[in-house]
């Protein structure tokens, strides 16, 4: 029998939360249990963290070359979170959507909101909540990354940025990090098996009726 021909659209699988939530963390440890799946990398023109690496967690690119890009079109979609500007380039994305290969999105909500503008069909978006406000705090000043004064901003921050979950496929409390990875891997594997996604069904089902 010849190959079988049921192929797949590839997925933009976004998650968003209010920063502190975990979804970073999340997102790289689905990353590595899953096959199949790309992150995007951002540009940003926020300053690298002392753990941070140019071109493997953001490009790290000066406001001129931001608004560059935007010009050119250049970014799948871009927004500006925390005073600093962020933008999802476009070429490598569509390059693994073509060939059916699925990309991981760590974004805010107005780039959720561009990408199901653009392309509803193709994109599973879920939010991801703190446990408490507490959890979400102690998160924040844990990771020992930003100065008390950016923490401070993104706890005022936080409560606008929960107010979008409705805009969201699915919700998920991130209380134990465990489960949450297991229910984001649990939403990608039913998402990549919907059958609205496969194409080449109709012909592949023909042919096996048609050896009967
Ligand atoms: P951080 O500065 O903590 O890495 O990210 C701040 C916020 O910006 C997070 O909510 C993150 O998801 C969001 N973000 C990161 N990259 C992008 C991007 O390319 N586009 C948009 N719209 N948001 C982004």
């Amino acid at each position: 029998m010849s190959p079988i021909s049921v192929k797949r659209r590839g997925i933009m699988f976004v998650l968003s939360s209010p920063s502190g939530a975990g979804k970073t963390t999340v997102a790289q440890e689905v990353l590595k249990q899953e096959k199949n799946l790309n992150i995007s990398v951002s540009c940003t023109t926020r300053k690298a963290r002392p753990s941070e690496r140019d071109g493997i967690d953001y490009y790290f690119i000066s406001e001129n070359q931001y608004k560059e890009k935007v010009n050119e079109g250049e970014f799948l979609e871009h927004a500006e979170v925390f005073g600093n500007y962020y933008g999802t380039p476009k070429f490598v994305v569509e390059k693994y959507l073509d060939a059916g290969q699925d990309v991981i999105f760590d974004i805010d909500w107005q780039g959720t909101q561009q990408l199901a503008e653009n392309a509803r069909d193709d994109l599973v978006s879920i939010f991801i909540l703190p446990p408490s406000i507490e959890v979400l705090e102690k998160r924040l000043i844990g990771r020992n990354q930003d100065t008390d004064e950016v923490v401070n901003r993104r706890m005022s921050k936080a409560s606008d940025e929960m107010s979008h979950w409705p805009e969201y496929d699915y919700v998920i409390i991130n209380e134990n990090l465990e489960e949450t990875i297991f229910d984001v891997r649990s939403i990608l594997n039913a998402e990549r098996l919907k059958r609205l996604r496969l194409k080449g069904l109709v012909s592949f089902v023909n042919k096996l009726r048609s050896k009967q």
